[in-house]
């Protein structure tokens, strides 16, 4: 444990400077594994009590995680002989969201299993679930180290990501708090009483939170339609509608909307990988933080998982801004993410003189396209080589280079008209999938009264979350018999290769539509080959797509 806590507090950043060194000539052909994640295949086998036992004998992975959450350890006050972490496990392993009914229903073995004599009893069940909140880095580290097993068994493991968020709500209303002198009229038992904000439907807050990220530019809160919202004495207060609200829980979030409607909770982030179909890392975040605010702690979480990075990040527009471009290519990471305005720019970029609209670095003797060489951090940040498509000239010959810090969110170290490129971006949609095999798997991300945890607050969320996450990683490691134990997924890995052919395509057919296909520039234009003007900025120029027009996901 100690070493795995090493690498992930301390480690991760010499040793992923040290990976960058390498040069990056090729991007690992994305690989899925079917099956992987297909628990209901062993559902015969798969119980709580068959988890406990299996997880006992791991103890490369049990002892320390055991030690770590044992919380009485220095307290000098004697608690319970058994293992409050396997209770635990065997309670998120149950998909049962809340303590008591589980508890209530709980068999002697499952307790026997995790080391009681007897049941204990519900009090003190629940003041132990609760201490764990404060020990989630604990089932954290526990599944960061079965994905570092699973990848010394498997390097496909956490190559390429599909970061996604869903939502998940918190168990607590929102009260009127209007406060002397905020100038509000209404008096208690008045007719005409001013209601709690209604909850608005999830759906609505999906589809919302897509229309925004698709339309709003960066930097713009959204919060929704609040006029305010404070953080006072460590309690959430949020005006709507001429009235002002307060919530019982501080930590979540708030997006409110018309008619004196809210929706009031977190946002369960995860990294999925790509090859297995389960989260690599997840993360709880208030609901009024925005998605590309969550990325760097998400972003630190994997490396702590995987014990460096991982090649690409595929995300949706909610992600798509300049720092998050940054964070991954300083990393050596490639972005995978459409196009999406900011305040500082139009809405679709220009051909440059050093690089096109769609990211693609132009020959400086004869201003061609270019082809990709390789990707490199070095000590003057990450670089892109390159050499000329055309070789017009006797210079052309020769590799060039250009910085990325020149164009974080177009000079990308996999490039747009890579098929890999469009392979994972038709892809991504499929791997939404996750959070709903996870709500229904684990109660994690809870969207509704029925299934979201009756405890408020992100601690209790996370915890679950962390736990659920060592579970789903065990029981990949025994199904692809990483655990000693038989091989149980007998299906190959294989590639969406046919996904993204079309969309490539259609760039491929749309750059030399706009004559991007062509030498364009001032060296072009003292070649007599070309026009110093860049196609986007000619008179009566089209207005051009967005860079490398991701696709709609093809449904397969
Ligand atoms: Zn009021
Ligand atoms: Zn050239």
């Amino acid at each position: 444990m100690s070493l795995v806590r090493g690498i992930s507090r301390f480690g991760v950043h010499q040793r992923s400077v040290a990976c960058q060194l390498k040069a990056v000539a090729r991007i690992t052909p994305p690989l899925h594994l079917p099956g992987a994640t297909e628990f209901s295949a062993d559902r015969d086998l798969f119980s709580p009590v068959w988890l406990v036992k299996t997880l006992k004998q791991t103890s490369w992975l049990y002892r320390d995680l055991e030690e770590a959450t044992r919380l009485d350890k220095n307290w000098g006050r004697h608690k319970e002989p058994g293992s409050w972490a396997l209770v635990y496990f065997a309670f998120v392993f149950s998909g049962q969201v809340d303590i008591e009914p589980w508890w209530k229903r709980t068999s002697d073995d499952v307790w026997r299993e995790c080391g009681f004599a007897v049941r204990p009893s519900y009090q003190t069940t629940w003041e132990r679930f609760v201490e764990l909140e404060s020990v989630a880095d604990e089932f954290k580290d526990a599944a960061n180290r079965l994905i570092q097993h699973a990848r010394k068994h498997d390097p496909n493991v956490g190559v390429h990501l599909h970061v996604d968020g869903t939502e998940a709500e918190t168990h607590a209303a929102l009260v009127h708090d209007c406060q002397p002198g905020d100038g509000c009229r209404w008096q208690p038992g008045q007719p005409g009483a001013v209601k709690r904000p209604e909850r608005v439907d999830i759906d609505k807050v999906r589809h919302d939170r897509h229309r925004e990220s698709e339309n709003a530019p960066e930097d713009e809160p959204t919060f929704g339609k609040a006029d305010e919202v404070k953080l006072e004495d460590g309690r959430l207060r949020v005006k709507m509608g001429g009235h002002w609200y307060r919530s019982l829980d501080t930590s979540a979030g708030i997006r409110s909307y018309r008619a004196g409607k809210c929706w009031h909770g977190f946002y369960n982030q995860k990294a999925i990988d790509h090859y297995t179909g389960a989260p690599i890392a997840v993360g709880v975040y208030s609901a009024s933080t925005q998605e590309y605010h969550c990325y760097p702690d998400l972003f630190a979480r994997v490396q702590a998982a995987l014990g460096g990075n991982p090649e690409t990040v595929v995300a949706d527009r909610g992600f798509s801004v300049a720092s998050v471009f940054a964070l991954n290519t300083n990393n050596g990471v490639a972005s995978v993410m459409p196009w999406r305005r900011n305040n500082h720019h139009h809405d679709h970029p220009h051909d440059e003189a050093t690089h096109d609209r769609d990211g693609i670095p132009r020959c400086k003797h004869c201003g061609a396209e270019s082809k990709f060489l390789r990707f490199r951090v070095d000590r003057s940040g990450p670089r892109l080589w390159f050499t000329c498509v055309q070789k017009t000239t006797a210079d052309c010959q020769r590799a060039q280079s250009l910085t990325c810090s020149k164009d974080w969110r177009l000079l990308n170290p996999l490039w747009r008209t890579d098929p890999i490129y469009h392979e994972l971006w038709a892809t991504h949609s499929n791997y939404e999938r996750v959070h709903y095999h996870w709500r229904e798997r684990y109660k994690v991300a809870g969207d509704n009264l029925a299934n979201r945890p009756k405890r408020r607050g992100l601690a209790w969320q996370e915890l679950r979350a962390q736990a659920a996450l060592a579970i789903e990683w065990f029981c990949i490691a025994f199904r692809q018999g990483w655990l000693g134990s038989a091989r149980r997924n007998q299906k190959a890995a294989t590639r969406y290769i046919e996904a993204g052919a079309k969309s490539l395509d259609e760039l491929l057919k749309r750059r030399a539509l706009d004559g991007l296909t062509k030498w364009y520039g001032a060296a072009a234009e003292a070649l007599g080959i070309g026009q110093q003007a860049p196609p986007s900025r000619r008179a009566g120029a089209p207005p051009g797509a967005p860079p490398g027009k991701p696709p709609d996901p093809e449904p397969f």
